[in-house]
């Protein structure tokens, strides 16, 4: 195992992995923006290093601080967890040559998977069913033979796009042309990329993901899987496992999963990753995506496995065999878990970001009830990163129980000093659909329209 590790990340996931570090008995080395020069993160490290400005491109972002900071420190390893650098082939192949080593897939697996055009196509070969659309458009010209061609509505997609940006609904195949200008332009303003492909737009349409662990021994196991409907603008707000749309389809399931596994040895995947599908209610599965990193959602997962995933992410780095055949891996069978993201922002319609200082704040607790968050008394919220906040997990022997347990401890939840979501997440924990289990990725769309 590693002695001393580098976590390139802040805010609750920063916290996260220092944590299963301090129980591995791993020493941590922190590094940070001005702006978080009192974040618990550099509270909780062994040591911590401040990388520059506010803005990401100063610090979070800034390759050559990090990478100096972590051969300075003596770190062997460099966790990423998500967002920023984790799904930056460039940085784990400059890891590389310094002989640190990126918690992750090797480069050139981040680079095939990270365009999601060539991750497509690795898919259609794996024999993994994706969604009708085409490659790499070339001309607006091309958009509209296309979106003809495939049939509206249809999605441009930037190969390149994460976090829900990047995504374009066309719904009339005269308007794709215009769209795909739009897009291409977005695309490259956003992520320093412009090419755009177009996939059907697949609705009513439940998000599935597969969670993924693969070792450098050649062992390839599925975690169970994460139901992610539940989004505002293509960005997940609650996620649960297992996913209410599969009761009493195990065969689905279990196709799901294999794909994914078939999906990891092909690529020749390590480490852990997420293989994400829309499931239509006819039963049919296609790839969308694979995410090549720790997922914002990981916590679900851990709860009806049981299995530490940032511990066991260090571990296969670090060389050691995941000692677990698959069916030793027993994904929910009498548990139920959900996650509720709780964002720093204000109420329906406008979800205003929020920022400033934490007055008091009140966090819920008992048997499983879980709260991954940085957030302390005095801890100040900066305007420059993302707005989550935390994250609030539960786990129960059902999903009706589940529901209740979550309510509660939303409830409780008391945040003082910036707006949070948790009326919006009480909302959605009583609305008729979501407590059917049948709800699908426009759920967020009509929550509010009575
Ligand atoms: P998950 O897929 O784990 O649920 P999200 O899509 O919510 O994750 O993204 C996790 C974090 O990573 C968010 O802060 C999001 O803004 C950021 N992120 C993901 N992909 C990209 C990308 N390509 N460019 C910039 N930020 C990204
Ligand atoms: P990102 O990298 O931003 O996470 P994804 O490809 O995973 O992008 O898509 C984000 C979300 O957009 C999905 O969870 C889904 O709700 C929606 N989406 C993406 N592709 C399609 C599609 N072909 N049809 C319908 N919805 C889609
Ligand atoms: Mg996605």
């Amino acid at each position: 195992m590693f002695k001393k590790i580098l976590i390139a990340n802040r805010g609750e996931i920063a916290v996260r992995v220092i944590r299963a570090c301090k129980e591995m008995g791993v020493q941590t080395v922190a590094v940070y923006s001005t702006a978080d020069a009192n974040a618990l993160h550099v509270q909780l490290a062994d040591e911590a290093y401040c990388i520059g400005g506010p803005r990401p491109q100063d610090s979070y972002l800034n390759e050559d601080a990090i990478l100096t900071v972590a051969v300075a420190s003596g770190a062997t390893a460099i966790h990423p967890g998500y967002g920023f650098l984790s799904e930056n082939a460039g940085f784990a192949r400059r890891c590389r040559e310094c002989g640190v080593v990126f918690v992750g897939p090797s480069p050139e697996v981040i680079e095939r998977m990270g365009d999601k055009d060539a991750a497509r196509r690795c898919a259609k070969e794996a024999g993994v069913p994706i969604v009708p659309g085409c490659d790499l458009l070339k001309s607006a010209e091309e958009a509209e033979r296309e979106a003809e061609r495939i049939g509206c509505p249809v999605l441009i997609k930037a190969r390149a796009g994460g976090g829900g940006r990047g995504i374009r609904k066309v719904e009339r195949a005269q308007d794709a042309g215009k769209a795909f200008t739009e897009a291409h332009a977005e695309a490259e303003a956003a992520f320093g990329d412009g090419e755009c492909y177009m996939e059907k737009f697949v609705a009513p349409a439940h998000h599935v993901e597969v969670q993924v662990l693969a070792d450098a021994h050649g062992n390839v196991v599925t975690l169970g899987e994460r139901e992610c409907s539940v989004q505002r603008r293509n960005q997940k707000l609650l996620e649960e496992s297992p996913a209410p749309c599969l009761e009493g389809r195990d065969d689905i399931r279990e196709r799901m999963y294999e794909a994914a596994r078939n999906l990891a040895r092909a690529v020749g995947y390590e480490g852990a990753g997420t293989i994400e599908y829309l499931y239509a209610d006819d039963g049919n599965f296609y790839f969308m995506e694979m995410n090549t990193r720790l997922q914002v959602e990981h916590p679900v997962t851990e709860f009806v496995t049981d299995i530490d995933l940032v511990k066991w992410q260090l571990r296969v780095a670090a060389g050691v065999e995941f000692p677990y055949a698959q069916d030793e891996i027993m994904p929910a069978k009498r548990s139920h878990a959900i996650e509720c993201r709780i964002n720093a922002e204000g109420p329906a319609p406008d979800y205003r970001p929020s920022c400033g200082t934490i007055h008091s704040m009140h966090v819920p607790n008992g048997p499983w009830v879980r709260f991954d968050s940085s957030l302390y008394p005095g801890a100040v919220v900066p305007p420059y990163y993302d707005s989550m906040l935390g994250k609030l997990i539960v786990r129960a022997g059902t999903r009706e129980e589940a529901i209740r347990k979550m309510r509660s401890a939303l409830t409780e939840l008391i945040i003082d000093g910036v707006d949070a979501n948790t009326e919006l997440q009480l909302d959605i924990l009583s609305n008729p659909e979501f407590l059917s289990g049948i709800y699908h990725t426009n759920l967020m769309e009509h929550l509010y329209e009575d």
